[in-house]
């Protein structure tokens, strides 16, 4: 028995069939629907020559043992967003199946490495509004008391939901245990953006996740009366963020792959007959890079102040929230890079805008390359969300390539 990628797609619409409604996919984690897949997917795994159980955080661990007990994990996740799409995190899991089960059949149940298929709890955050939850547990990166009383919109506690999963928060630390001889992590995912259908790609080689900054700005002027203020007096707080929000672009388009967003803008007293004497922003910055991040923080933090003093306000920043850039490993990117090419003839090299589990991963010092698959219209979170076929097919022929290959790097490093 040989690779079959066919297998990969029609085990897609059996999930599909089981877990969506009209409005598309409802794998929400710690709910019903999801425990339903997470179910359907047990009973395939207790059909193969694999041990299989949840570790202390919920992630779903599937072993083939091979005869080194260095292992190669390939991850990712059964749960969806709130009418999501049928691929996301799901072909990832089930291509990954497909190729452990390439891997027995070759080696008659014992490969040279160790093939682990993880599927991570709740990497979408959709419902407590904590993505990565399971593959940070993983990691060792989670802050169970921050975590601990986050609540659903009904007001249900995180630490509730997972209990009645039968996963207690307390525990999350044991699940760090599963890094034990990993050696290397790969996952595929659909790209969820525009770029490899506009390059009529069907795979690309993801370098990494992209860093974010994430600031709240406000500029103060002086409230004052629309009629009787001359133009040549005014602090106008808007005017001077006005100008931020189009310098960002000119920040944004000296880099290849940077993006800056302000996506929120607010001002006080907010009516129609006054001078904006307060104006709040907020600023969405990201790159692959660590020095361009750095770089574009720094040019919209002096251009804020510049603006500021020529429209005579003052300007504070405060930060939400941000994560640095995750680059993938070296020798893995290049093994991608040649999987993907031996496949479909050609290759690309990109970043990635969202996070993914594989940047966890990362960040606990496995090596780790993802690969993704063209998304058409760039469409993902929405039951529209949709990749030709024969792509997913390729896919999970690259992806078995990739493994095969990583698993020799493994066994020549050890
Ligand atoms: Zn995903």
């Amino acid at each position: 028995m040989s690779l079959n990628p066919k297998r990969t797609v029609s085990e897609l619409k059996e999930l599909r069939a089981l877990t969506s409604d009209e409005h598309g996919a409802q794998r929400l984690a710690w709910t019903d629907t999801w425990l339903h897949a997470r179910e359907w997917y047990a009973k395939k795994l207790a059909e193969l020559p694999v041990e299989h159980h949840y570790d202390a955080a919920g992630n779903n661990w599937a072993t083939l043992k091979g005869a080194s007990e260095k292992c190669l994990l390939i991850g990712g996740h059964l749960d969806s967003v709130p009418n999501g799409g049928w691929l996301d995190g799901a072909l990832n899991v089930l291509a990954a199946l497909e190729v452990l089960l390439r891997f027995a059949s070759e080696f008659n149940g014992r490969p040279p490495a160790t093939v682990r298929v993880v599927d991570w709890a709740d990497e979408e955050g959709a419902r407590f509004g904590r993505s990565l939850l399971g593959s940070s547990a993983f990691a060792g990166t989670q802050s169970i008391s921050a975590d601990r009383d986050r609540t659903d919109r009904d007001g249900i506690k995180l630490e509730d939901a997972l209990r009645r999963c039968g996963v207690e928060i307390d525990r999350f630390p044991e699940a760090t245990k599963e890094r034990k001889n990993a050696a290397a992590y790969l996952e595929l995912h659909i790209e969820q953006g525009p770029v490899l259908e506009r390059l009529e790609l069907p795979l690309g080689v993801v370098l990494g996740t992209k860093g974010v900054e994430r600031h709240n700005i406000t500029f103060h002027g002086q409230e004052a009366h629309s009629g009787s203020t001359p133009m040549n007096v005014r602090r106008d707080a808007l005017a001077a963020a006005a100008k931020l929000a189009l310098e960002i672009r000119n920040i944004a388009r000296k880099h290849p792959d940077a993006v800056c967003t302000m996506g929120s803008v607010k001002t006080f007293p907010g009516i129609v007959t006054a001078v904006v004497g307060r104006c709040e922003v907020t600023l969405d910055q990201r790159d692959l890079d660590p020095r361009i991040l750095a770089q574009m923080y720094r040019e919209a933090q002096e251009a804020s102040y510049r603006f500021a003093e020529e429209e005579k306000c003052t300007v504070e920043w405060s930060r939400l929230w941000n994560i640095e850039p995750i680059a993938f490993h070296p020798d893995l990117l290049d093994l991608c890079e040649q999987s993907v090419r031996e496949v479909s003839g050609t290759s690309h090299r990109m970043p990635s805008g969202p996070l993914h589990d594989a940047a966890e991963v990362s960040r606990a010092a496995i090596p780790t390359v993802m690969m993704f698959v063209q998304s058409l219209r760039g469409i993902s979170h929405n039951k529209i969300e949709d990749t030709r076929e024969d792509h997913l097919e390729l896919s999970v022929t690259a992806l078995d390539c990739l493994a095969s290959k990583t698993a020799d790097w493994i066994l020549r490093r050890a």
